[in-house]
């Protein structure tokens, strides 16, 4: 029984429960598979039939299960050894506290981490690519959880069922934005940034202000020169939906049309 998931050379899925030491807890098995390593003294050993089991503290090693492999286990001398038809090594030493510890090291892990850590490294380097596109570049592959995936690559539902209707005229519908404060200012004091963009051509103006509330005059001042403008779309920020741009708005018979909340 094994937690180590980097130790197994192969893991097939698998289920069950086995109890260990304390008898109320039963711990989940998530695989068999085979363990590849060698002892200290050189003795190369390959386990067979090893439960992954993710939360076991330790890794255990039945004798009952040697024996049925078809060996035979002695222990003598503070050790455990293995007998099989033409071979014979120490497999486990007793310790301080009682228990026969073996100095087993399995060889896979290196080469199973060091996949793991390439394919994630690929992974963040080309944008968080899928596996997908990873493999078509011939790159290695990994299914560890990328917390960062989940996070960033989550969509929002689109506002409204069908596409949105551009204008059929020129200077009706203009959807604006403020950007700023922006630094350093401009040379005049300008930290701001405000557009107006015209839906039917995308015809975009830009004028600079200094400050937040110069957007009412700024308003004031677009409107009076295009009256053709029925309707501004912006965003809710406190600016656009209150106080005296709401005003410059009613004055020139225009309407301020927020679009839903987050959503550019
Ligand atoms: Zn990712």
């Amino acid at each position: 029984m094994c937690s180590q998931r980097e130790w197994f050379e192969e893991l097939k899925p698998s289920s069950g429960t086995v109890s260990c030491a304390a008898k109320s807890s039963l711990l989940e098995v998530a695989g068999t598979g085979v363990i590849r390593g060698r002892l200290k003294n050189g003795q190369e050993i390959v386990l067979t039939n090893v439960l992954f089991i993710p939360e076991l503290n330790g890794n255990l090693i039945s004798v009952k299960q040697i024996q049925k492999a078809g060996y035979s286990v002695l222990f003598k001398d503070n050790k455990a050894i293995v007998k099989g038809k033409n071979k014979t090594f120490v497999l486990c030493e007793l310790n301080s506290k009682g228990q026969y510890v073996s100095d087993f090291i399995p060889t896979v892990s290196n080469t199973f981490v060091a996949e793991t850590e390439e394919a994630e490294l690929w992974h963040r380097r080309l944008g968080h690519s899928g596996n997908y596109a990873l493999r078509k570049l011939g790159l290695p592959t990994s299914d560890s959880f990328c917390e960062k995936c989940v996070l960033a690559k989550q969509s929002a539902e689109p506002i409204g069922k069908e596409n949105r209707r551009r204008e059929s005229s020129p200077m009706r519908m203009i959807p604006s934005d403020l950007c700023g404060p922006v630094e350093p200012a401009t040379l005049s004091g300008e930290r701001y940034v405000l557009t107006f963009v015209d839906d039917y051509s995308r015809f975009c103006e830009v004028r600079l202000i200094k400050k937040k509330s110069d957007i009412a005059v700024e308003f004031k001042k677009f409107l009076k020169e295009n009256d053709t403008v029925k309707r501004i779309r912006c965003d809710n920020a406190k600016e656009c939906v209150s106080g005296e741009l709401q005003k410059v708005a009613r004055n020139a018979g225009v309407e301020i049309d927020p679009c839903p909340p987050y959503t550019p």
